[in-house]
């Protein structure tokens, strides 16, 4: 899996035309694999949904092959939680709820594609396996996402709401 950072303050829903336009900015032969060799290769593509606050998007993803060790990796935007459909940006916002004490229900909107069942998950996850991280990071997380994703990928090697190891490479 290779995470791509993109505009970090830019956490608007990804739609095909944005990522189109995100992995043409982006230097394959630039990109280590887990292996640290480079040179890798497009081999091919597969059909992913979002979902956001905003609705289902169908997502084109597009995946690498390492000619070294043969590994494939999907390239995601970092807008993305590995394995997980619903956006960083709209968990983000039912853990602060959740947080503030307010219901984390709220977030579901009318042209949301989640709903309350969705946002109990995502709340269970967080308390299992994300809480007692962020506590101990002791950082106000509840308004800087942005700040939140660096200190997640620098202290946890892993994207927020993360929860299965992805051999993640994050490239800026
Ligand atoms: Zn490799």
């Amino acid at each position: 899996m290779i995470m791509v950072r993109g505009k970090e303050e830019d956490f608007g829903a990804m739609d095909q035309q944005r990522y189109d336009e995100m992995l043409s900015g982006l230097e394959l032969a630039k990109i280590e694999c887990v292996c640290s060799s480079r040179g890798m290769k497009v081999h091919g593509y597969y059909e992913r949904s979002i979902h956001s606050s905003e609705g289902e998007t169908k997502l084109r993803v597009m995946r690498l092959k390492c000619p070294c060790c043969g590994r494939t990796h999907a390239v995601l935007p970092s807008v993305l939680v590995p394995y997980q459909q619903l956006c960083v940006r709209d968990q983000h916002q039912m853990v602060i709820a959740y947080e503030k004490g307010e219901s984390p229900e709220n977030v579901c909107t009318p042209e949301a594609a989640f709903d309350e069942n969705n946002v109990r998950s995502v709340i269970r996850r967080y308390k299992k396996f994300w809480r007692a991280k962020i506590r101990q990071l002791g950082e106000d997380f509840h308004t800087d996402l942005c700040g939140l994703l660096d200190l997640c990928r620098m202290m946890f090697s892993a994207q927020f709401m993360q929860i299965r190891d992805a051999g993640c490479v994050i490239f800026t």
